[in-house]
């Protein structure tokens, strides 16, 4: 399978092509299908890092935000800043060309300078604690997310209370969010977790 068989933007393609990304890992050739069915469905996924799995989800967000709008859409939840830095990054790589059209990718970092301010942008990535202090402060409007992707959540998991905070993150959002979660291990509580945060999802291993 190629990329232009996964039914994405044209400007995601050239954003590949960019970054010269010219086949589908296999995380992307099984995930993307399935994050881009109509309806959309919840998805568990089990990968390691290296395996491709942040340009899976990113181009599932990209794929699927309103432009026209710069309201938080899509949200992403992953255990620290420098991860969360990190999928900002690639966010805005490979949604380079869709930047002239409006494309706003958002950190949600502790900042004095920014009380009482709202978070805007389609893509919103943070860590557990930052994205919930915001939205309790209403700095930051749940109201029109749609995608909820956590990523390495066994790693959140170890952290304490994170698993919990993710869970109130969650009750902010619309109940039909689409849930999508990478994790590189199952251990049982992770998968209780899971399959309680991403319920009827659907579930690969690699
Ligand atoms: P990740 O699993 O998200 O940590 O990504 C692992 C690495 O693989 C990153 O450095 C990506 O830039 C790269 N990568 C992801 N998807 C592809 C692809 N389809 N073709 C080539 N490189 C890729």
């Amino acid at each position: 399978k190629q990329f232009k068989d996964l039914n994405l933007r044209p400007e995601l393609l050239q954003g590949l092509l960019t970054m010269a990304f010219h086949k589908p890992s296999k995380i992307q050739e099984r995930a993307l299908p399935l994050l881009l069915a109509n309806p959309p469905t919840n998805l568990i996924g089990q990968s390691q890092s290296g395996t491709g799995k942040t340009a899976a989800f990113t181009l599932n967000m990209l794929s699927r935000i309103d432009l026209s709008s710069n309201e938080p859409q899509a949200l992403v939840l992953a255990p620290t800043r420098e991860l969360a830095k990190q999928i900002a990054k690639v966010c805005a790589l490979m949604g380079c060309f869709l930047l002239e059209q409006g494309l706003q990718i958002t950190e949600v970092v502790p900042n004095p300078a920014m009380r009482g301010q709202h978070y805007k942008g389609q893509i919103i990535v943070g860590t557990p604690g930052s994205v919930m202090d915001m939205l309790k402060r209403r700095q930051l409007e749940g109201r029109n997310i749609k995608i909820l992707t956590l990523d390495e959540a066994d790693n959140m998991l170890d952290l304490q209370g994170m698993g919990d905070q993710c869970k109130r993150v969650k009750q902010q959002l619309p109940r039909d969010v689409q849930t999508v979660l990478f994790s590189a291990t199952f251990p049982p509580e992770v998968l209780e977790f899971a399959t309680h945060f991403a319920p009827n999802s659907n579930q690969i291993t690699l």
